[in-house]
C-alpha cells in the first residue's frame, strides 16, 4: 500500500503526489527539495500542517506582516515561500504537533544533515514551536534581510538517503470516490458544531476567508458567524445546508483549497 502522510492539522492523509501538489509550487525550490526529503524520510509519520499566509495579523508573539519565512520572501532566484509547520501521523486522526525528540533542532546533526532546522525558540522555552521548520541558512527573518537577502545553497548535500521503514498507520475510514483529478484523499475529523473550539476548526475558518471571503475572525471558535460562513459554504455548493462541518462539507472545503494551491 502506498504511504500516506498527515497533512493540514492531521485529520487527514494524503499521497505524496497530493503533498507535492499542495506545497511545493509556491515554494523555493531548494525549500522543497528538502522537506519533501526530509519527509519522505520519516515513513509518513511527518507531513504538512501548511503554515503559508498572504498576511499575517498582528499578534503577540507572532511575526510582523512582511518579516515571516512563511509569506513570499524576494530572494535573488524568485519569490517564495520557505517556513511549513509539520504536523505528525496519529492513530486517533487527532491534530498532534511534534515534540522536540522528533525533530531537527536548530544545531544538531540531524538538522545539517537534512539541511533543515526547528528554529523558533529553544525546547522547553516560552513560545518555543517544535513544529516549525525552514533551511538551515534561514535562522530569523531579520539576519537573513540584514544580510542582504541571500539565496538559499541550492546544492546542499543532504546526507541520508535511505527511507526509514514506513511507520504503521492508522486505519483509514472507507475511500471515498474519486476526486475529480483522481487523487486519493482521505478523511476521518470529527464532526464540527456549533460551539466547539480547535485547531481544526481555525483550519477550516482560514479555508472559507481565503476561497469564499466569510472574513471570519481566525479564533477557532464555532460560533454563530462560522455557522452562518459554514451555511454560505453548503448553499453555494448544493450541500445540505445544517452550518455543520461534517465529512462531506469538510471534503469540499479540502477539495476546493487543494485546486487552489
Ligand atoms: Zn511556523
Amino acid at each position: 500500500m502506498e504511504t500516506l502522510y498527515p497533512i493540514f492539522y492531521g485529520t487527514s492523509l494524503v499521497t505524496m503526489d497530493v503533498l507535492y501538489r499542495t506545497f511545493r509550487p509556491k515554494m523555493h525550490p531548494e525549500a522543497a527539495r528538502r522537506m519533501f526529503n526530509f519527509i519522505e524520510h520519516q515513513g509518513g509519520k511527518f507531513g504538512i500542517g501548511g503554515g503559508w499566509r498572504s498576511a499575517q495579523p498582528v499578534k503577540p508573539g507572532f511575526a510582523p506582516e512582511g518579516r515571516s519565512f512563511h509569506e513570499s520572501q524576494p530572494f535573488p532566484s524568485g519569490s517564495y515561500y520557505c517556513a511549513w509547520d509539520t504536523v505528525v501521523v496519529n492513530p486517533g486522526h487527532v491534530h498532534r504537533s511534534p515534540v522536540w525528540s522528533e525533530v531537527p533542532v536548530q544545531g544538531t546533526q540531524l538538522a545539517i544533515d537534512y539541511g533543515c532546522h526547528m528554529n523558533v525558540g529553544v525546547p522547553g522555552g516560552a513560545g518555543a514551536e517544535p513544529w516549525h521548520m525552514q533551511p538551515i541558512e534561514l535562522d530569523g527573518w531579520a539576519p537573513w534581510n540584514n544580510g542582504g537577502r541571500p539565496d538559499l545553497r541550492t546544492d546542499y548535500p543532504i546526507v541520508l538517503s535511505a527511507p526509514r521503514d514506513p511507520v504503521p498507520q492508522p486505519p483509514l475510514p472507507p475511500a471515498l470516490p474519486p476526486t475529480t483529478e483522481g487523487v486519493l484523499v482521505q478523511f476521518q475529523s470529527r464532526v464540527l458544531v456549533e460551539g466547539q473550539v480547535g485547531p481544526d476548526v481555525k483550519f477550516f475558518q482560514r479555508q472559507m476567508n481565503e476561497i469564499a471571503g466569510q472574513g471570519l475572525l481566525l479564533d477557532g471558535y464555532y460560533g454563530g458567524k462560522t455557522t452562518q460562513a459554514v451555511k454560505n459554504w453548503q448553499g453555494f455548493f448544493g450541500l445540505p445546508v445544517d452550518g455543520q462541518l461534517g465529512p462531506q462539507t469538510q471534503q469540499s472545503i479540502i477539495e476546493i483549497s487543494l485546486q487552489k494551491s
